[in-house]
């Protein structure tokens, strides 16, 4: 399949997981595809992605933490050097640190919301306001991962479920101010619990605490698959999926239905 042959897809936090199964689905359907991973001991996981792809032209990996300042516009910067312009943006680095409200201990709490609203609410508005400048003016695609959480939030997760509706509501914000200005649209996929490799190492009481969750899900008792993510955000991507925008789709098999 090559239906988006052409285009330049940057995929934020894809060195891994979710980003990772995001990045070879595009690839697969033709795109040049901008890895990003955050910190050198990441490289290793890039580089075995850009083997499996194997097409040096159409892959490249870029260092750069979006949680930083500077890491946004250093991603964009080097994706226009290599490729000269992006066509799809999927913001998919996020992290998840679960955490109560009254934790006894200030300096973890701060931390966790420090680590989680720099890069799941500050770096998803700062990369796409660096990519705008170069973002195709025809049929782009902003594309935001969300998260089940935002709708119906669980013990312990006030700081990623907030910025997860940062996300949604920055989905709808973008989706009705930039596409006549930018020729794009703008959607959020939401998975929920999905098995990737970090959701598998989270503390046993994660898992615990989701299971009835998974349990119940309508379509089937099992965990989503990155796969089944990633077919949707690339589906959003082709030129055919223009008509839909501002849309919060959640990809979960029905655990939760909104
Ligand atoms: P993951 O930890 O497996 O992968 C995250 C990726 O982001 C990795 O490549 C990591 O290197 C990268 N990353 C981490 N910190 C970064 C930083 N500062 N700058 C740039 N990249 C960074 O996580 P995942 O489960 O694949 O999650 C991906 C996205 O999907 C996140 O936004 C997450 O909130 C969302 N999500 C995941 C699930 C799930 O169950 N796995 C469910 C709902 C939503």
């Amino acid at each position: 399949m090559s239906s988006l042959a052409g285009k330049v897809a940057l995929i934020s936090g894809s060195s891994a997981g979710l980003g990772a199964a995001i990045a070879q689905e595009l690839f697969a359907r033709g795109a040049s595809v901008v890895i990003n991973y955050p910190f050198p001991s990441e490289k290793a996981n890039a580089n075995k992605l850009l083997e499996r792809l194997g097409d040096s032209k159409r892959a490249i990996a870029v260092e750069a933490d979006l949680s930083t300042r500077d890491g946004p516009q250093a991603l964009v910067d080097e994706a226009v050097k290599v490729f000269s312009k992006i066509d799809i943006l999927v913001n998919s680095a996020g992290i998840n640190r679960p955490i109560f409200l009254d934790d006894p201990n200030d300096s973890t709490v701060e931390k966790t919301w420090h680590d989680i609203v720099n890069l799941n609410g500050r770096g998803v508005f700062f990369l796409t306001r660096a990519v705008l400048k170069h973002l195709s003016r025809e049929n782009s695609r902003i594309i935001n991962i969300g998260s089940s959480a935002s709708r119906t939030p669980s013990p312990q997760s006030s700081i990623y479920a907030g910025t997860k509706s940062m996300v949604e509501v920055y989905t709808q914000c973008w989706a009705t101010e930039l596409p006549r200005k930018y020729g794009c649209t703008v959607n959020a996929v939401a998975p929920g619990p999905v098995a990737t490799d970090a959701f598998l190492a989270a503390p046993s009481f994660v898992r615990e605490a989701l299971q009835p969750l998974i349990d119940a899900t309508p379509v089937a008792p099992r965990l989503g698959r990155p796969e089944e993510i990633a077919w949707t955000v690339a589906t959003l991507a082709e030129e055919r999926a223009g008509w839909i925008n501002g849309a919060f789709i959640p990809v979960n098999g029905g655990s939760a239905i909104f």
